[in-house]
């Protein structure tokens, strides 16, 4: 496998998204904010495994950024992940130079998944789903891949990723895919916010997949309750995390809270550590 093609323009990008259409291969996309760490890997080998070529794209998306968050010190590093992305098995990289590539003069069109979007991470960042679900969907239209793999560490977003595909038809030529987190060996959800702690947050980070360890221990003891479950999580975090954003049980599938397990939930955290706003996740089922 050689270096992947990359393509810093809409306009060149066209031409070989054509070229390959016309050729009837199989496209898998994976859409990203660069600084790639083995969870993305993970999606570029498993797209490589399901389709002829895969896509990766780099995009640090201004509209999902609230006013006061991280959009200009985003970490970047385009030639190290070149470099990953041709190890993992990348036909091409989409590095847009510019977000003019993707929000040309005069954008006004955006794509809301109303109630989806409201709680979680939604309720604390304005905004950011409109702009997650915007940006996805313009991808998804420009290069009509086959497959689309997203994470589970980002739960809500893979949520409002696949209801916004059905609602809008897209999954009339893209199937979703999610994948499971990866983490380090000590448990910690790699994430490319990872680089900005230092190594005394980084110990302290690991409470996040300590806390949902630790309901998951509670559920399997057989506490069915969501205030106790999310009373163990917490417990793990405080004195550790340095704010809680929150702990929450949800329905699996709708994301609303739920008081008692019942079926499949998911407990889903977000903390800040230090500066740095950290989430993770875990599905609890009964077995
Ligand atoms: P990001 O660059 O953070 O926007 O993430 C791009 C894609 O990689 C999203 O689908 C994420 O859910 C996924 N991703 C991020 N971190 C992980 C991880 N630790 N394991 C699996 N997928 C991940």
């Amino acid at each position: 496998m050689g270096d992947p093609i990359l393509v810093r323009t809409r306009q060149e990008l066209l031409v070989h998204l054509r070229q390959l259409h016309e050729r009837g291969e199989r496209l898998a996309l994976v859409p990203t904010m660069g600084f790639l760490h083995e969870g993305h890997l993970s999606l570029i080998r498993e797209g490589s495994r399901r389709a002829d070529r895969v896509a990766v794209t780099i995009f640090v998306n201004p509209t999902q950024f609230g006013a006061n968050e991280d959009l200009d010190r985003y970490p970047r590093d385009l030639e190290g992940d070149l470099r990953k992305a041709a190890a993992a098995g990348a036909w091409l990289v989409y590095a847009p130079t510019d977000p003019a590539e993707v929000y040309p003069p005069g954008f006004q069109t955006w794509v809301q998944v109303e109630k989806l979007e409201l709680g979680l991470c939604g309720g604390r960042r304005p905004g950011h789903f409109r702009g997650v679900a915007t940006v996805v969907c313009k991808l998804i239209a420009l290069f009509r891949p086959q497959l689309a793999l997203f994470g589970q560490k980002d739960y809500q977003q893979l949520a409002v990723v696949r209801r916004m595909v059905r609602d809008l038809d897209l999954d009339a030529w893209t199937e979703i895919v999610g994948l499971p987190t990866v983490r380090e060996a000590d448990g910690l959800a790699l994430s490319s916010r990872n680089a900005y702690l230092d190594p005394e947050e980084r110990k302290r980070a690991l409470s996040l997949s300590r806390a949902l360890e630790s309901a998951a221990t509670r559920l399997r003891a057989g506490e069915r309750e969501a205030a106790a479950l999310v009373a163990a999580a917490r417990a793990e975090l405080e004195g550790q995390v340095d704010r809680i954003d929150y702990v929450e049980l949800v329905d699996a599938d709708s994301l609303e809270p739920v008081e008692r397990v019942q079926g499949s939930t998911c407990l889903l955290i977000a903390a800040f550590v230090g500066a740095t706003r950290l989430i993770d996740n875990r599905v609890l089922d009964l077995e």
